[in-house]
This record gives C-alpha cells, structure tokens and sequence, in this order.
C-alpha cells in the first residue's frame, strides 16, 4: 500500500517523499480514506504510530480541494491539543505536510504574549492549531469566529480532560457550528472517553491499532525498589552503572523537576529541566537542546512532556510514579518508538504501591521488580500483580523488646512476583476519570 493508493493528492505526495515517508503506517491506512470520505473518527493510537499524519494529510486535503475561501478571523480547520508544545509540534508536522499547498496554518496557546496571536488570526488561517484555554481566550475577544469551521480534532482528548479543560471543551463546543466533521484521537480511551465520543461524534469509526490501554511491547520496563529519600542517589548509581547517555526523567511536581536537577547540576551532569512554571521560550530551548543530545538528562513534568515526539530516545525514568495510571503509557510511550526497542525503568518507593497497582492493572501486567544491591528499601513496597492486587503481607507478631532494638528493621522479605498472565481488573482502578462539563481540575502539575 502506498499513500498514493489512500486517495492523497500530489502536492501531499511531494512533500512525503521528502519527509521519507514511503509506508502508510496502520493507523494512517485507515484513517485517510475514512477522513476522505467525510466520516468522524475515534482512533485510538499509541504515541509514535504516525497518528498526526494519520489526521493532517486528509484534513489538509479537504481544505484544499472542498469549502470557501477562509475570511477574515475564521479558521476552517481546528485541531486541539492539551499543550503548548504539543501544539508546536503538530503545527510543525501540519507545515511540512502543506509545504505544497495554498493554505495558511497556525498555532496558538498560552504562555506567551497573545497581541501577536491576534494580529495573524485577522486575515483568517485554513487550519489552527490550539490548546483550549488560549482558544477561549480569543474566541472571547472576538479574534476568532467559528462560522466557518467544517472540522475539529481532538488530539489527546483523555489527556485534555485528564488536565482539567473539560468546562474550556464544552464552552468551545458550544460555539462550534453543529454540522462538523469530528476526530477524536488518544493514546488511550478510558470508557468514560468513549461515553463521551459518542455524543459527540456522529456514526464514527472507530479506529483501534493497538490492543486498549497496553503499553508498548518494544519497550522493556521494570521496576527498582527504593527509600523514597534515596532516589536521587539511586539515580545517580544507576546512571553511572548503566552508562546512561541520554534519558527522559519524569517527576511529579514541578519542585521535584527543580531540585532533582539542581542535584544533577551540583554532581556536574548536563542536565535541564521543564514544567509548567517555566517560560515556554526557556521549555522549548531544553527541549531542543535536548533533542540535539546537547543536554543528556531532560526532566519534566507530563504536562510538560506530552506527546513529544523525540527520535530513537533510548531510555525514560520514571522517578516518580504518576498519579494518573495512563500517563505511565504515555511516558513510556516516548521511548521504543517506529519499532526501535527502549527502555523504562521506575523508582518505587512505599507511597507508590496504590499507583503501581493501578499501572499494572491498567496495562495488564506485573512489571518486573529488580532490587539494587545496597538500595534496598527500608519501607518494603508490598507486591503487586496485574489484577490490582497489592498483596500485604501479614503482620509478624511484634517481638518483646530487647535491648538492641531492630523491631522496626523487620520488614519481611521481598518475594519476586515475577509475570503473570494478564488478568481482568477485579478491584476499581485509583485513578478517578473525570466527568465532562464538571468544574475545572488542576492544570498542571
Ligand atoms: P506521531 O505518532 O504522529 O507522533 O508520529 C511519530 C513519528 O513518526 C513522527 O516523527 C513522524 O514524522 C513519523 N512518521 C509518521 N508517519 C510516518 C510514515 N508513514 N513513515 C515514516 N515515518 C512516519
């Protein structure tokens, strides 16, 4: 199959060749003819299956060949997406693809000065790209009309309510035209996700190229149990023993983000850090240093680190857990990309076995525990296994004192779970799943 024989129009053609693009990737055969035909779609798609082109080729194409002119402050085409640089990024792909075309693109959001934003949606833009918040922002000052919009994306959709835009999605819906063409694409599809796509998607196809909710098998993953005081110390040990040349670390909050990096930097390791409190300008310049291996470790946030698409990433850290099970498969997703095999190691501490539970029920599997020699933690994780399970050992009766002590210190034994066969959830995941048209949520954490 080439792109040729899904319908694509040459100038589209012209700019794949020079992309190097020669294969449709799965999720690619089945949406651009879908697209094509005018149908809405809901496509669930790991990060790395070509899912941007997947949506942008067609769309491009539609514009092109079908509807008006676009007039002053309208956008014909809008593609949503939960940050700032996810934005930065599909709008990038979106360019190259429409090299060849005669349309105007664009990309907005927050963070940065919205003067300029305004001043460039006057004479119109065929497509844009956009996070929901800065989009309101400008639909309310009248920079924006909707009147001509034939279609909108989602990308990212869990994530977007996942991150608390639910009541920014509602109000931007409200304001669409009703007859639209709808796409809905995610990683994951939590069932509340598609509850939700089917009332806003008319008779969609639904699109599914990889098992729901697994992660992806071309990425080895295990987990190091540890202190949780004594992570930034396991991850320099590990660090130097594996060599590490170049890694993604994923923490919690935006003040773990800061001080992991400032011990990094006190150690002298080349490292650098992104989250949401930073400048965009200062977010984008280490994620391009980054990419240029002129920073060896990035440390960031989810928020921060959506949906980047980095070349042949050979390992990510997950120095903390993240709260929300699915983000674990998106992390993870930034490694083991286009059938290159990567790596993800976690740091669990005792806090974290509610999470680490919800991530192997979620993915439907045990991950493999690994204990570093003089790492061993003094708070025991208890096991866990894919059914949710987290299997609390019975509490030793507590021994009379002696003098010496050592009550405390016995924390039984660690016993290896090992794989076990994916199982079906018999206990409700952590994570709550957020109800659309509630009240925002946290924005970034
Ligand atoms: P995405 O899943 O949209 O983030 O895409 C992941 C990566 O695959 C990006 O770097 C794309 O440029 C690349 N890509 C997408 N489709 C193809 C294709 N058909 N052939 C080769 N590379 C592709």
């Amino acid at each position: 199959m080439t792109f040729a024989t899904l319908g694509l129009i040459e100038p589209l053609l012209r700019s794949l060749e020079k992309l190097g693009y020669q294969t449709p990737t799965p999720v690619q055969a089945q949406a651009i003819p879908a697209v094509l035909a005018g149908r809405d779609l809901m496509a669930a798609a790991q990060t790395g299956t070509g899912k941007t082109a997947g949506f942008a080729l067609p769309l491009l194409q539609l514009l092109a060949m079908e509807g008006p002119k676009v007039t002053a402050n309208s956008v014909r085409a809008l593609i949503l997406v939960p940050t700032r640089e996810l934005a930065e990024q599909v709008h990038e792909a979106v360019r190259q693809y429409a090299e060849n075309l005669p349309l105007r693109t664009y990309a907005v959001y927050g963070g940065v000065s919205i003067n300029p934003q305004m001043m460039k949606l006057r004479s119109g833009v065929d497509l844009l790209v956009a996070t929901p918040g800065r989009l309101l922002d400008l639909f309310r000052q009248n920079a924006l009309k909707f009147n001509q919009l034939q279609t909108l994306v989602l990308d990212e959709a869990d994530r977007m309510l996942d991150l608390g835009f639910s009541e920014e999605l509602a109000n931007i819906y409200r304001a669409l035209p009703k007859k639209r063409q709808t796409l809905l694409f995610s990683a994951t599809f939590s069932d509340d996700i598609r509850l939700l796509a089917g009332q806003m998607l008319n008779d969609p196809l639904t699109i599914e190229v990889s098992p729901r909710n697994v992660a992806a098998n071309t990425v080895k993953q295990w987990v190091v149990t540890v202190d949780k005081k004594r992570k930034p110390e396991l991850f320099v040990h590990l660090m130097r023993k594996g060599k590490w040349k170049q890694v993604l670390v994923f923490a919690k909050t935006r003040n773990g983000v800061d001080a992991l990096v400032e011990k990094l930097q006190g150690l002298g390791i080349n490292a650098d850090g992104i989250h949401g409190d930073k400048p965009q300008a200062t977010r984008q310049r280490a994620l391009d240093r980054f990419k240029l291996s002129e920073v060896q470790i990035l440390v960031a946030t989810d928020v921060a680190a959506r949906g980047l698409d980095i070349e042949d990433l050979p390992l990510v850290v997950n120095f903390d857990l993240p709260i929300v099970a699915e983000d674990y498969i998106h992390r993870i997703g930034r490694t083991g990309r286009a059938g290159s095999t990567g790596e993800a190691i976690s740091l669990v501490c005792a806090d974290e076995v509610n999470l680490l539970s919800a991530i192997e029920m979620l993915t439907r599997q045990t991950l493999k525990r690994q204990n570093e020699p003089d790492f061993e933690p003094e708070h025991r994780v208890p096991d866990t296994d894919a059914s949710g399970q987290v299997i609390k050992k019975p509490k030793k009766p507590k021994k009379p004192k002696t003098s010496g002590g050592g009550g405390k210190r016995n924390l039984g034994k660690w016993v290896d779970s090992g794989e076990v066969a994916p199982a079906e959830p018999s206990v409700k995941p952590v994570r709550k799943v957020p109800v659309f048209n509630t009240g925002p949520r946290k924005r970034k954490p």
